[in-house]
Order: structure tokens, then sequence, then C-alpha cells
């Protein structure tokens, strides 16, 4: 798999000829940064990695939140079994249990698929600022 080029400054996806990135306008040339400039990035880089640090850890209260609602989504389905006229116990739909177990579930899912995005994409980004900023300390 091809590696996406991106900004070193923000992250925007560039296309490997560009130079100064779309998004923030910014000259992206590592090799060739004076002091200031190198200061300046490792600044930008550090807020960079500290949000998607932030980003990985709402994702991962997304997925301990997800992950109890699908329990108590299984406990509510247990509830809904109703013993009937003859004393054999059968899912019964129509209950309250099992209404509060398919809102707790469908909440759930989404949560758990939402803190999973968001802890993956928090990560990504996380470990892309960390490698520019190995690289423009092995610059100096
Ligand atoms: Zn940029």
């Amino acid at each position: 798999m091809k590696k996406v080029k991106r900004c070193i400054y923000c992250g925007n996806k560039m296309e490997d000829e560009e130079q100064i990135c779309p998004a923030c306008q910014r000259f992206n040339d590592l090799d060739n940064m004076n002091e200031a400039g190198q200061h300046e990035l490792r600044a930008i880089l550090h807020d960079q990695i500290h949000k998607s640090e932030e980003k990985k850890e709402l994702g991962l209260t997304f997925l301990v939140v997800g992950g109890i609602l699908v329990i108590l989504a299984i406990i509510f389905f247990v509830l809904s079994f109703r013993f009937n006229t003859k004393k054999v116990k059968i899912f019964t739909p129509g209950t309250t249990e099992f209404i509060i177990c398919c809102i707790t579930g469908a909440l759930g899912i989404a949560s758990l698929i939402f803190g999973f995005l968001k802890f993956l994409f928090g990560k990504i980004d996380s470990d892309y600022f960390r490698d520019i900023m190995n690289q423009s300390e092995q610059v100096r």
C-alpha cells in the first residue's frame, strides 16, 4: 500500500509533488528548515499530538460506555423471556424489557463503532505526528 503524503503541520493529505499544503498554506520542507522554523514546527507538533491523544481517550470512553450498554442489552434480552401458561420460558417481544434491550443495544453498538473509529483515527494521527517529531529531531 502506498503511503499517503500528509502535511507535517496539520496532517492534511497532500499530492506527492505538492510542497505547500492546500489546507494550512504552509511550506513542507523538513530537511531545509532554520532554527526558528524547527522551533515553530515542534510547538505545532506538540499541540497536534496532544489533540490526537485526546481523540484516543474520547474513543476509549465511548468503547467502555458502549460495552456497558451492550451488556445491559443482553441482560434485558434475558429478562424479556417470560413464563407462559404452561410454565415454559418463552421469548416475549412485547415486553418493556425487550424494548429497553433494543434501545440500549442500538446505542451500545453505535457507541462502540464511534469509539473504535475515534480511537483508530486518533492513533493514526498520534503515530504520524510523533514520527514527524522524531524526524525533526534527527535533522537538527
Ligand atoms: Zn497543512
